[in-house]
């Protein structure tokens, strides 16, 4: 167990689709036993939740009801924080169907999601710290410039598109990664971009080993692990 008065770090990871900002999140998290908070699974889980219960992203008025009827708690699970929406872990088998990958970006550009879920992300530091992490690393697309601006080590991940295609076909995914990209890069709240300050890394041709051996050598003296 950690002490209270020892340090908490927050490490953010931003990028766009398939850049490899999950992978490398769960080896970091693993290598120096932070938490893992994948928020793109949460956007995913209240789109899930939202189109199960028939409500469409154009339906501004609609999303903003549901939203208010949805009661967000966080389960953890190894060192992974997954959310309850409402009590029940949305499985990963439907966060990431065609329906959903089709739905997130339009769901997530709506302001009244994005602070909906503003407090719950940053919330995520209390609930680590209470349960004895020493600090976590967050996934997203607005960590580093949002969410935790004051982090104490910000990433940015990017990858040339046609390699980041190549990824997810790989994972058997049904994916418009550029058209979610687009989207999720020229909406007005929150959008993807590299924040001022952020060490940028292009993955394209680096293997996921070299990515984290780069991270982890700037975090190790801090985290003081190997
Ligand atoms: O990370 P992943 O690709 O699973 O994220 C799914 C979608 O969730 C993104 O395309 C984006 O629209 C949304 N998202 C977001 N802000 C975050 C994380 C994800 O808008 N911090």
């Amino acid at each position: 167990m950690t002490p209270a008065s020892a340090p908490f770090l927050i490490v953010a990871i931003d990028g766009g689709a398939a850049s490899g900002k999950s992978s490398t999140s769960r080896a970091l998290s693993e290598r120096f036993r932070l938490m893992h908070v994948d928020t793109g699974s949460f956007y995913r889980a209240v789109t899930a939740e939202l189109l199960q219960r028939g409500v469409q992203a154009d339906d501004t008025a609609s999303v903003e009801a549901a939203l208010a009827s949805l009661r967000f708690s966080t389960r953890l699970e190894g060192r992974r924080a997954q959310m309850e929406i409402s009590g029940r872990v949305v499985p990963d088998a439907e966060i990431r169907t065609p329906a959903v990958n089709a739905a997130v970006s339009p769901f997530s550009a709506i302001p009244a999601l994005r602070t909906a879920l503003l407090a719950y992300q940053r919330g995520q530091a209390e609930f680590a710290r209470s349960q004895g992490f020493r600090g976590l690393v967050m996934e997203g697309r607005d960590i580093g410039s949002v969410i935790f601006p004051d982090a104490d080590f910000r990433f940015f991940l990017h990858a040339d598109p046609a390699e980041r295609a190549r990824r997810r076909a790989s994972e058997g995914q049904q994916d418009s990664i550029t058209e979610r990209d687009r989207l999720d890069s020229s909406r007005k709240t929150a959008p993807l971009t590299c924040p001022v300050g952020a060490t940028d890394i292009d993955s394209t041709f680096l293997t996921l080993d070299q990515v984290v051996d780069r991270i982890s050598t700037l975090l190790a003296p801090r985290l003081n692990t190997p």
